[in-house]
């Protein structure tokens, strides 16, 4: 059997400063060490209760986030920013997929850096009249690889409005309990790692037990995308299938969920050009 883990940081326990999320931040390294420590627990849980493919991909900003010294040999890593289906690049094949330190969507309350895969463009994704998180749009991505998602382990407001709704099969781990967009309380490392075999033992028996399902959608997919600025929403519209709804908002129809998060991939890069071309003109 093949297991499939997605990585994210913004919902790690103690992350809670932007430091600790790009490559030259001041905390940078902590946050890599807590992704890496909790990813190898899971990973090590999966591999002694049959798995004995773990592939990883690396799921934040530009990917090179997991310390690769001493992975164990039945793991693969996934790194680089730039590839299909983004989060979930990798999850073709495999029999099940976990995701570690998820976080919610745009505009939620209390969830530590809440956004929807791009903090400086999206401001709201909706698949087939559902607004995503990260966590949903890469569930619905891998159900059309016929792969249930077994585990969630992220900020619990995730776990508490999108995983236990849409996917109630999945285990749940809180790696914290957020006040803010940058505070959180977390239980301690030692707690966490219990929590989280004794979670993967759980999702594993779930899944030989047929208790867990892929996550899907119909096809042909509607998104609509509401961006964070008017300009984005300009250049998105550019492409002859993309229809705009309003000043921010866009729509277009993709065939497969494949296909729309593709094409989403590429309208949140257009994004960061528009962003880039702006600074220039200052
Ligand atoms: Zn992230």
């Amino acid at each position: 059997m093949k297991a499939f883990i997605s990585v994210d940081l913004e919902g790690l326990p103690f992350v809670v400063i932007l430091g600790q999320l790009d490559l030259k931040g001041s905390l940078y390294q902590e946050a890599r060490e807590i992704a890496t420590k909790i990813t190898l627990v899971v990973a090590e849980e999966l591999y002694q209760n049959g798995f004995e493919q773990v592939i990883i991909a690396d799921s934040h900003g530009p990917m090179v986030n997991l310390l690769i010294d001493n992975l164990p040999e039945y793991v693969e890593i996934i790194r680089g920013g730039f590839r299909p289906i983004s989060m979930v690049a990798g999850v073709e094949g495999c029999d099940v997929a976990l995701f570690l330190g998820y976080h919610a969507k745009h505009g939620t309350a209390k969830s530590t850096f809440d956004h929807t895969y791009s903090g400086s463009s999206i401001h709201k994704l909706v698949i087939n009249g559902i607004e995503v998180s990260e966590c949903l749009l890469n569930a619905f991505t891998a159900g059309e690889y016929n792969v249930p998602v077994i585990l969630v382990a992220g900020d619990n407001q995730l776990l508490e409005d999108d995983v236990k709704k849409y996917t109630p099969w999945a285990e749940t781990v809180p790696l914290k309990h957020s006040f803010s967009r940058f505070a959180a309380r977390s239980p301690s490392m030692k707690k966490i790692e219990k929590n989280l075999k004794e979670s993967v033992f759980r999702a594993v028996t779930n899944f030989k037990e047929g208790k867990v399902k892929p996550l899907v959608t119909e096809n042909p997919v509607k998104i609509e995308l509401t961006f964070r600025g008017t300009a984005f929403a300009y250049v998105a519209d550019l492409l002859p299938f993309v229809k705009r709804v309003d000043g921010m908002k866009i729509e277009y129809i993709a065939d497969t969920m494949t296909e729309a998060y593709n094409i989403f991939q590429l309208l949140v890069t257009a994004a960061s050009g528009v962003l880039a071309a702006m600074k220039y003109q200052s």
